[in-house]
């Protein structure tokens, strides 16, 4: 009686179930899965930890469609995991990558439960802490096309820049060829410091590590620029989701 009356008690407060769209790559999302039982157990103490359901995707098959450009049939994939997600019950969804948000609302629209958009979650922190221009790394899908940068520019009034071109093949190519890898190297590190600094000396308030492994490689402890990082942004905002 005793024990049906205590798991009652912690079943009451009601925790919401979280929908992980990952393993773009699995090395981030490892990070999300951290960030957020962290997240929920600083919030509720002692063994509590969040309630998640994790779909993980073959992440080479997403980088094929992307290089080739078939960004219909990746959001095809994306929406149908989605749905799986929403099948076993979350009441949430995250896509835990920036890039894929170029298919968010294909997604979006084949769920009835909300899509917590990266980008969103990122362009509050912005607002909140007033900054009006802010540089932008990632990958060259996310610097260059206009479904990141325009939603921040036009949705929230703040302006973002990109590193040069030679500077955004090298953040892109570092990103796949070595972050999602799980390989972080020093001289990758002083590269992505340098640019960051660069994007500061043209007036950027802060840089968003605007792609979800960068966090794996560089830290705020790394640089005194002030850094964005959406992974842990986004990850913040699944666990005031679950909490709310
Ligand atoms: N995780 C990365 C991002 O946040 C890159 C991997 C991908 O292309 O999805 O954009």
């Amino acid at each position: 009686m005793l024990k049906n009356q205590s798991y009652k008690s912690i079943r009451n407060r009601n925790l919401k179930k979280l929908g992980l769209l990952g393993g773009m790559s699995w090395e981030s999302t490892q990070t999300y899965y951290q960030l957020i039982n962290q997240g929920v157990n600083r919030q509720l103490g002692g063994l509590h930890s969040a309630e998640i359901i994790l779909y993980s995707v073959d992440f080479a098959a997403i980088e094929k469609l992307q290089v080739a450009g078939e960004w219909e049939e990746s959001g095809q994939l994306l929406a149908r995991s989605a749905q799986r997600i929403q099948a076993a019950g979350a009441d949430c969804v995250l896509i835990c990558t920036n890039t894929m948000h170029k298919v968010a609302s294909q997604v979006e629209l084949s769920i009835n439960i909300p899509l917590l958009h990266i980008a969103d979650a990122t362009a509050e922190v912005l607002v909140r802490e007033g900054m009006k221009k802010v540089g932008l790394l990632g990958t060259a899908f996310t610097m260059e096309q206009d479904f990141y940068r325009e939603r921040i520019q036009s949705k929230y009034g703040v302006a973002v820049i990109v590193p040069e071109r030679s500077d955004r093949k090298k953040v892109h190519s570092i990103i796949f060829d070595e972050l999602c890898k799980g390989d972080l190297r020093e001289d990758s590190k002083k590269e992505y410091l340098r640019i960051i600094q660069s994007l500061s000396d043209r007036g950027a308030e802060a840089v968003i590590l605007g792609c979800t492994e960068i966090g794996l490689l560089v830290t705020q402890d790394d640089i005194e620029v002030t850094l964005l990082d959406t992974t842990q942004i986004h990850a913040a905002k699944a666990v005031e989701f679950a909490l709310s």
